[in-house]
């Protein structure tokens, strides 16, 4: 079998030929790839010659490259220009891979043969590849006996199928709990909310009134909530939105215990005390009692101001703040409170001013780096462009591509994507690409960005940072392949240099006039503002203990009322849920009963917590680009070459502060 990845691209850097590649071609290269793949993991767990780190984990590392090729290619053309052959092609591709997968990481001969292996004399990133390859295996259940790993089968297949469950129900009940308004009962939402939440009765009895539906969205808090002037309105919604999953009909509320106590069988059976345990084994600080310690530390602090923010509300309001009344608080009151008016950067930031003087800048100032448009080289879409990065040295670093514009083939948000990892075994150099959805502009006319796309545009360009600079041996451990807990912290550094003022003058010109952005603005958005943060804090600290309390239970732990496990968990930690609510509810917290974040949704408060401790090193630094030198070298060159934790107390020297968060959040 021959397809367009049998062998690399003869292109710079082995990019593959973008513009021409069909859905077909993803297709039949995918499955030579898995073909090609099958054989050579077999042929590594054949090998009769005695095992060794070079001939098994090694060998395993140099195997699947048609594949590899083939993956990344399709898994960065379907999300940025996902026609519908291309997701015929994703429907076709993804089962396929899933299979092959399992039948790897399950395999008993493979295991047999990597068990074979002294791994005793290893060490760096030999040592670091072992560890990681075994525990990923033991986690899939590879170290099970035949009727241990059937019993696994089986719980994958109800978990998965409940999980499913409960995602499927909350979306039906972001619009079953939606609420309906009378006209006069909506008053206070803004024209254009009145004209999108209208519903018409056309031919109605004089007299009778059009009626506003307003639909839910996940989390607790209803954007509507800040708008709504009746006090009556805003309850309705409110009780609307937190007693999703109630009803007494096999929704949410049945799923969730069923799920986590499944989830702990699932754990005891690999070998873990609880599904925390399991989950923990992979992050970058895997001392449950340490996250827990960390959490618990900022739950008086976030209480203490939220608190503050309630009397404010109060004196504003003239009454005591219901759990109604804050949205709409903290939004009357956020000028006040030190908020940036938007209104007034219209025109400020031009898209690439924003790139090639602001996120560019800012790498050339930290890192070195310079970038070379090469329009010459092929993309998948006509508005995705390439740059050459080049070294301080002026070496050849690797390739960035950015595709900015929304288009109607395109997944929604913003992410990275690598599609060719830095790893210096199979002779790769980096290819990643970034992707947002901005607004594209008339012809002729220049794309003007937000403050929050701004701030996406550094936060992306962190996460290609950390891909472009990897210095890996190993492709499985290059570049942003690192534990889920810490993935997002090296892209939150990098927000920190949109407002920097080495960086934000060069960019923020007016896209007509040519002046710079005004010193008041400038000073506006350099000024940190915590108001509001008592209350996001505390919502999402009693989220993530919610999270961590379901996925402690030991397998024989029945929850029968689930509403009343939350409360008393919710109560022990010194929350008052009937106040403030956790930002979500068991019955609708779909990030850990129907997403990748069970036992994890403490991982964005870890993250933020190295993000704001690296901010604070940074600034203590006398030069910008040696320590953006120190950084790249010992943390973001690293990827997962070693542990996470190490690295970082390499280049900070020391283990990380929670001081610095708290302080960003006005917590202390
Ligand atoms: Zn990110």
């Amino acid at each position: 079998m021959i397809s367009v990845f049998t062998s690399a691209s003869e292109l710079p850097y082995e990019l593959p030929h973008l513009d021409t590649i069909t859905a077909e071609d993803l297709i039949d290269g995918v499955k030579e790839g898995i073909e090609a793949h099958a054989q050579e993991v077999a042929a590594i767990a054949s090998d009769a010659s005695p095992a060794t780190f070079e001939n098994t984990f090694v060998a395993l590392e140099l195997s699947g490259q048609v594949l590899a090729r083939a993956v990344s290619t399709a898994f960065n053309i379907i999300p940025s220009h996902g026609t519908e052959e291309m997701k015929r092609a994703e429907t076709t591709i993804e089962p396929l891979l899933n299979t092959h997968w399992n039948a790897i990481l399950l395999s008993p001969e493979l295991s047999a043969r990597l068990s074979q292996v002294d791994l005793s004399g290893l060490s760096g990133e030999d040592a670091r590849l072992a560890e990681q390859v075994l525990l990923e295996r033991k986690l899939a259940g590879s170290e099970l006996s035949d009727s241990a790993r059937e019993e696994l089968k089986e719980l994958n297949a109800r978990i998965s199928k409940l999980t499913t469950a409960f995602g499927q129900a909350v979306s039906d009940d972001l619009n079953a709990a939606a609420v309906e308004l009378t006209e006069d009962e909506a008053a206070g939402l803004s024209p254009a909310q009145l004209a999108a939440t209208r519903v018409e009765k056309p031919g109605a009895a004089v007299g009778h009134e059009d009626t506003h539906r307003i639909t839910l969205i996940l989390p607790s808090s209803q954007p509507a909530l800040a708008k709504l002037t009746h006090a009556e309105s805003r309850r309705k919604l409110y009780e609307s939105s937190v007693s999703r999953g109630s009803a007494d009909d096999g929704g949410t509320l049945a799923l969730a215990p069923q799920i986590a106590q499944l989830r702990a069988q699932r754990a005891r059976l690999l070998g873990f005390q609880h599904h925390a345990e399991a989950v923990l084994a992979e992050r970058s600080e895997s001392d449950l009692s340490k996250v827990q310690a960390l959490l618990s530390s900022a739950v008086d602090p976030a209480l203490a101001n939220a608190a503050r923010e309630d009397a404010a509300i109060a004196a504003w309001q003239g009454t005591p703040v219901k759990p109604w009344d804050r949205a709409r608080g903290l939004e009357a009151l956020g000028a006040d409170q030190g908020g940036v008016d938007e209104s007034a950067l219209v025109g400020y930031f031009e898209l690439n001013r924003v790139i090639e003087d602001g996120v560019f800048r800012a790498a050339h100032l930290l890192y070195g780096l310079t970038f070379k448009a090469r329009p010459d080289l092929p993309v998948h879409h006509p508005d995705a462009r390439v740059w050459e990065v080049f070294d301080a040295d002026g070496s050849g670093l690797g390739l960035f591509i950015g595709d900015y514009f929304a288009r109607p083939t395109k997944r929604g948000g913003a992410w990275m994507n690598s599609l060719r990892d830095g790893a210096s075994l199979v002779g790769q150099k980096p290819v990643v690409t970034n992707n947002l959805n901005i607004p594209k502009p008339a012809a002729g006319e220049p794309a003007l960005v937000t403050l929050d796309e701004v701030n996406t545009l550094f936060h992306e360009f962190g996460h290609a940072l950390h891909g472009l600079f990897s210095e890996a041996k190993y492709p499985s451990l290059a570049g942003t392949s690192v534990p889920q807990d810490i993935v997002e912290y090296p892209s939150q550094v990098n927000e920190m240099w949109a407002f920097h003022p080495e960086v934000l003058p060069h960019y923020a010109i007016h896209v007509e006039t040519g002046e710079p952005l005004p010193a008041d603005l400038v000073a506006d958005l350099q000024k940190d503002t915590t108001w509001g943060e008592g209350f996001s804090t505390t919502e999402y600290l009693a989220a993530s203990l919610l999270d961590l309390a379901w996925h402690q239970l030991a397998p024989d732990e029945v929850i029968e009322d689930p509403l009343a496990f939350e409360a008393t968990v919710l109560a022990d930690h010194g929350f008052h849920p009937d106040q403030l609510p956790p930002r979500y509810r068991t019955g609708y917290f779909q990030h850990i009963f129907d997403g990748g974040y069970s036992a994890g949704y403490y991982s964005y408060f870890w993250a933020e917590v190295l993000d704001a401790d690296t901010v604070e090193w940074f600034k203590e630094q006398p030069s910008l680009r040696e320590a953006g030198e120190t950084f790249r070298r010992e943390l973001l060159a690293r990827g997962n070459t070693r542990d996470a934790l190490e690295s970082y107390n390499a280049f900070r020297g020391r283990a990380a502060s929670t001081e610095p968060l708290l302080k960003r959040r006005g917590l202390i």
